[in-house]
């Protein structure tokens, strides 16, 4: 599996923490050339040193998702670095959880620019690149939340389920050009619920989480998967969870 993951080029989005570093640590160890992309520049610098004084091949640019410019921009650093890209991960993701009567319209947006149209702006700097290459790779980073949707995280599941949506679409145009896998987390340890407006609800899904998360690594396990397999095998949807979990 390692032999088709070593020398690919892979762009991840939100690669400056939780699940994003733990699949940018794991692919640059298992040899891929990694690109990473998010806002926080002194947690990319960080994780880039780390890999480069690991043996591995790594580079970073300043990413905000809403912004298609910088996903281009991301791709171009791969192609100007390595020459190619292989594999495009759009994880960067985010939730503002409440009920949908309280009509939290700012939250909403914010959602739909970053989970969906940040997924969206990825592919439009990735497919062009994969359409000369003759084929690429698309990981979406979905969630549980899509799958059984309960209070509070409507909006949120709705932005997780139109990259579903978006994912199989965009896998039936593929005619075996590129492949598309979508991977839906459960709980896991990460700095998402910190992130949380409402302090109390992010106390207690923050309780919640101490017992039942598991770690990032676990997502990065299944990204690694499903690239490690021989190019005609496209691995479509990976649910994976806490045991525990309802
Ligand atoms: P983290 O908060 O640890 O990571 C989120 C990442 O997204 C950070 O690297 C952050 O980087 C980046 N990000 C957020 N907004 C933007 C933006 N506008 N532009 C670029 N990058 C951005 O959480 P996770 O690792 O848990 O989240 C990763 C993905 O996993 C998300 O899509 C999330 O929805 C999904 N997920 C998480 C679950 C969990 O339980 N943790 C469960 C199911 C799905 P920076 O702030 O530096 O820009």
């Amino acid at each position: 599996m390692e032999s088709e993951i070593k020398g690919k080029v892979v762009a991840i989005t939100g690669a400056s923490s939780g699940i994003g570093k733990a699949i940018a640590l794991l692919l640059a160890k298992q040899g891929a050339k990694v690109v990473l992309g998010a806002r926080r520049s002194d947690r990319l610098e960080e994780i880039v040193d780390f890999i480069s004084k690991n043996d591995g091949q790594a580079v970073y640019a300043v990413t905000d998702v809403k912004s298609r410019r910088d996903l281009n921009s991301l791709v171009q650093l791969a192609c100007d670095t390595y020459g190619r890209l292989d594999v495009m991960i759009n994880n960067a993701g985010m939730s503002e959880l409440s009920l949908i009567e309280e009509l939290d319209v700012d939250g909403w947006e914010e959602m739909i620019d970053v989970n969906f149209k940040g997924t969206l702006y990825g592919i439009v700097a990735a497919i062009p690149v994969f359409r000369e290459q003759g084929s690429g790779h698309i990981i979406n980073i979905i969630s549980t939340s899509g799958i059984k949707i309960v209070p509070m995280q409507g909006v949120y599941a709705a932005t997780k389920n139109a990259v579903r949506t978006l994912s199989e679409g965009l896998r039936q145009e593929s005619n075996g050009r590129w492949r598309v896998t979508g991977i839906s987390p459960g709980v896991v340890q990460t700095e998402f619920v910190d992130n949380l407006k409402n302090a109390q609800i992010r106390d207690v899904i923050k309780e919640k989480m101490q017992t039942l998360a598991i770690s990032p690594d676990a997502i990065a396990s299944a990204v690694s998967f499903a690239i490690g397999q021989p190019s005609n095998i496209d691995v479509g949807d990976i649910v994976i969870r806490p045991s525990a979990q309802d």
